[in-house]
């Protein structure tokens, strides 16, 4: 029954879906991306400050290798339907709509659910902002020298421009908003977002990836493009998306160390802050119906198990348990379809609502709100005032800068930057109709 996974060179078992043990079948990927992708070596990390420069980099992302159209369909069919098929009690995962973010769904919802009209106008401007800082090739930057000449700050400051990181934050808050290829407004940008970065995955063998290990940040940058390319293929079903989402996940399952988890790079063990964009990124899949091995949904079990401290709070690594580390495991408790009566997730709501918003880490804030927002009541409503008006009264009113948010004090801003605690508070004020409620809650829970 074991799986190994994210074992350097080694071969990947995947065992097939829903089948009994005596039936289970089995798929050799021999190849190792993560082996191969080691000898790739790309450089991301020259000083991107000069127009020249930026063009160099540019012209070094890789095309996409041809892609075998084949080998998503050789997985699906050997994998299993009951896997192929996604959603449902299959796959434990629960049912993860996007029909919020239609134009008339989202007004309504946005009302029902607790925005008010100062949040969806932070939205917009926050949206207008990232217009204003996409690159020429359709990208984003979190290092502000690449789009504006550094009139905004701070920048990033990684030692990367987490270029892929900053196209998928950017997107996944056009998307959130219901902005797709079809919109009248950004239609054309994102677009030009979403052939960014299907353009510059490198293929190989059965998977692909955007960063090899040269780069800080490799997982976090894959699973945030990964989410975000999947997202554009769920809500366009755009067909010449497919593979590319589906190599993309491939890598993230080859990624997967043995405990369940993912780190920074494959084939060490991880934590549950990079475990969580992952997750996010197979979920999507799943409801996307694309493959995603049975497998590893039962390995990120184990890891939540892992990583749980206590009762219903989780850890970082061998640290103390963290409030935003419960944040992550509450919500994908959550959306691996626990019953919210489950008291892990009731006293983790408790715990988180005690705790509030934070005034700076928008990663808390970010899994916290949704969290909140999925459990809905009370806890939800209180949060929520405090956690929205916030961030409407934090946003840049006006300037250059206007529409974006900073918050100092605190390691992930001051790594990705204002454009990371933009792409993050406009997240959260999305979370009125970005993913329906899934214990499907009526209106009344919410309403205000
Ligand atoms: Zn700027």
């Amino acid at each position: 029954m074991g799986l190994g996974t994210g074992n350097r060179g080694g071969s990947l078992t995947i065992e097939s879906g829903d089948a009994e043990p005596s039936e289970l079948q089995t798929f050799e990927i021999s190849d190792s991306a993560i082996e191969a992708q080691e000898s790739l070596a790309v450089d991301h990390q020259a000083s991107l400050t000069s127009p020249a420069m930026i063009e160099a980099v540019i012209q070094s992302v890789q095309p996409v290798e041809s892609v075998d159209p084949s080998v998503a369909e050789t997985i699906a069919g050997v994998i299993g339907q009951s896997v192929a098929a996604g959603g449902g009690s299959s796959m434990g995962f629960a049912e993860m709509s996007l029909s919020g973010r239609t134009k008339e769904n989202r007004t309504r919802l946005a009302k029902e659910n607790g925005g008010s009209e100062e949040s969806e106008l932070a939205v917009e401007i926050a949206l207008a902002y990232l217009a204003e800082h996409q690159l020429n090739d359709g990208s984003w930057s979190m290092m502000y020298g690449m789009s504006c000449n550094g009139e905004c700050e701070p920048s990033c400051s990684g030692k990367d421009p987490y270029r892929y990181a900053a196209t998928g934050l950017a997107l996944l808050c056009f998307l959130g908003a219901g902005k797709t290829p079809d919109d009248e407004q950004y239609g054309t940008l994102v677009s030009k977002g979403i052939y960014f970065l299907q353009q510059s995955l490198r293929t190989k063998s059965d998977s692909a990836y955007w960063v090899g290990t040269e780069a800080s940040a490799q997982m976090y940058e894959h699973g945030i493009a990964t989410l975000a390319l999947c997202e554009a293929y769920q809500m366009t079903q755009a067909k010449e998306l497919k593979d590319s989402c589906q190599l993309a996940i491939n890598f993230i399952v080859l990624s997967q160390y043995k405990d369940g988890g993912w780190d920074y790079h494959p084939g060490t063990p991880g934590d549950l802050s990079i475990a969580g964009w992952q997750v996010m990124a197979l979920k999507s899949a799943v409801a996307a119906k694309l493959v995603v091995p049975q497998q590893t949904i039962r390995a990120v079990d184990q890891f939540l198990d892992k990583t749980r401290s206590g009762e219903f709070m989780f850890k970082y690594r061998s640290a103390k348990p963290s409030k935003s580390m419960t944040a992550i495991g509450v919500l994908l408790q959550i959306f691996r379809s626990k019953s919210k009566d489950a008291r892990a997730i009731e006293k983790g709501i408790e715990y988180l609502a005690k705790q509030e918003p934070s005034r700076s880490d928008m990663y808390y804030d970010y899994y916290a709100t949704q969290a909140m927002f999925q459990y809905g009541g009370p806890l939800w409503k209180n949060w929520n005032y405090k956690m929205r008006d916030y961030l409407v009264r934090t946003q840049t009113p006006n300037g250059h800068m206007r529409g974006s948010w900073w918050f100092d004090d605190d390691h992930s801003n001051k790594i990705g930057g204002r454009f990371y605690g933009t792409c993050m508070a406009c997240l959260i004020l999305e979370v009125y109709y970005r993913y329906l409620p899934v214990y499907g809650a009526d209106a009344d829970e919410f309403r205000f």
